[in-house]
């Protein structure tokens, strides 16, 4: 069944993660056993679901994590570590569908939730190696123009910006590849994994009881929510779901109706040998993460230990590309020719869950359960973000949850067995697109 080889594909991505190489984990959690009670039902142990968890014990509710595998292994803990201002789908969803004011807001918000990461190291002694720095690169006049518009916007919207093309790109980044770039200071990096098990650390320390292994496999609403487990269950006044692609693949009872919203698209890394800090410093001077702007698009950063982390490529199936290692080193190899014959000594990915807009997907089904989904690749901040908003909306302000849970979202056409071979014809076009400049 197509959620059974989602999992199975994702599952084996995860083996050669940087990431978990470079990270201790605690002893795994035990699984939920019996009947237990609590404010709040958390479903997801990544990101979203531990920035809502973290939030609402800081509001002294009591609350349980459920995670079906280990803390991290989804997601965030294998990302570009790249925090980024704005949203995949850029200001028109919200424009269009909020009006001017709400859809800025919404920038605002996107501001805050870069923020929010540098202010929960600070809070929780959070080590995930953060560093603010952003580069932007075209690699075609056409593009070019395009990037262009988006940093007068930048600038536009108050996060500083500075314009390069021709041989002044050189200032920001040693590539022939690329024609023109901006950089700013207001997004960054980090290492995700490290700041996933940083968050479910001082979400424990803030009394989340946190369980793993503990796939929910249903959930009864009402009142009272009821997340069933294999040998427990969770009864709970309020309920947020954080399951991100994977949701089907434990739960398909959970919520089947916002599940077709979303597709799951595979995305990949590579990380090298550690390179000399010197080499490091000149391909990407002030260490910043880079990202281009094709519609496959390329994001890469150095590591704290000075390897390229090269990210790209994405699979609108549930395989995993033949050769990836070759083929991510080749992507690569176009950006920095010398780094063609450096080692290759990781290799992982995992699945970015796009929306219809590319805008984000919260809100309810019904009065108490709320959901997040739909970050489309732009997770890293805004799901902290996305976490905090939900613990307000269940604390009684929900103003700012409501400008996302006001946004209209269309299931993909085609169902769960149709859509993904129809996604990835209509995705053809866009490589075609990307390859004609
Ligand atoms: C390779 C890759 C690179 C990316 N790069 C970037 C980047 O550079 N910048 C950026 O902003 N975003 C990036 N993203 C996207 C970003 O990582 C995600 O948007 C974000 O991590 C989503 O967090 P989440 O908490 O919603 O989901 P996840 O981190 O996937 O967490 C969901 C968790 O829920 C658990 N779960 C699912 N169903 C159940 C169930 N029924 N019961 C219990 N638990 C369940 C899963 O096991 C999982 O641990 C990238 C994603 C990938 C895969």
């Amino acid at each position: 069944m197509w959620p059974q080889s989602l999992l199975s594909s994702d599952t084996q991505l995860n083996q050669q993660s940087y990431y978990e190489a470079s990270v201790q984990r605690p002893a795994p959690a035990a699984p939920l056993q019996g009947t237990v009670q609590a404010d709040v039902v958390v479903v997801g142990g990544g990101f979203a679901g531990l920035s809502a968890a973290l939030e609402m014990a800081q509001k002294g509710l009591s609350v349980v994590l459920l995670e079906a595998e280990h803390i991290g292994s989804g997601a965030s803990g294998r990302n570009g570590g790249q925090a980024i201002v704005g949203y995949a789908s850029g200001q028109g969803p919200f424009e269009q569908q909020l009006g001017v004011q709400d859809a800025q807001r919404a920038w605002d918000m996107s501001l805050q939730a870069v923020d929010l990461i540098g202010q929960r190291i600070a809070a929780h002694g959070i080590a995930c190696d953060w560093q603010r720095g952003y580069t932007y690169v075209a690699d075609s006049p056409k593009k070019a123009r395009a990037l262009r518009a988006e940093c007068e916007d930048h600038q536009r919207r108050g996060v500083a910006s500075t314009w390069a093309e021709g041989a002044d790109v050189a200032r920001f980044i040693d590539s022939p590849r690329y024609l023109a770039a901006f950089r700013e200071n207001t997004s960054g990096h980090l290492h995700p994994l490290k700041y996933a098990l940083g968050l479910a650390q001082a979400a424990q320390a803030a009394g989340v009881r946190i369980f793993e292994h503990t796939p929910v496999t249903d959930l009864q609403r009402g009142a009272t929510l009821v997340a069933r487990t294999a040998q427990g269950e969770v009864r709970a006044r309020y309920g947020v779901l954080a399951g991100n692609c994977m949701l089907p693949a434990f739960g398909p009872r959970v919520a089947p109706e916002i599940a077709p919203r979303i597709m799951p698209v595979g995305t990949y890394i590579i990380g090298t040998a550690s390179l000399e800090p010197a080499l490091c410093e000149r391909l990407i001077p002030g260490n910043a993460a880079v990202c281009d702007n094709n519609f496959v698009l390329d994001y890469f950063r150095f590591s704290a230990d000075h390897r390229m982390l090269f990210g790209g490529r994405v699979s609108y199936t549930t395989m995993t590309p033949p050769d990836l290692k070759g083929v991510m080193a080749r992507r690569m190899g176009a950006v920095y020719p010398e780094l063609q014959s450096v080692p290759v000594e990781f290799v992982w990915g995992g699945f970015v869950d796009i929306s219809m807009n590319r805008a984000p997907d919260f809100g309810r089904l019904g009065a108490n359960l709320y959901y997040l989904q739909g970050f489309s690749g732009h997770g890293v901040a805004l799901t902290g973000l996305a976490g905090q908003l939900v613990a307000e909306a269940v604390a009684g302000q929900a103003g700012r949850f409501d400008v996302f849970a006001r946004l209209q979202h269309r299931a993909f056409p085609g169902g769960a067995l149709l859509r993904t071979p129809s996604l990835a014809l209509g995705m053809l076009w866009y490589r075609l697109r990307d390859a004609l400049g």
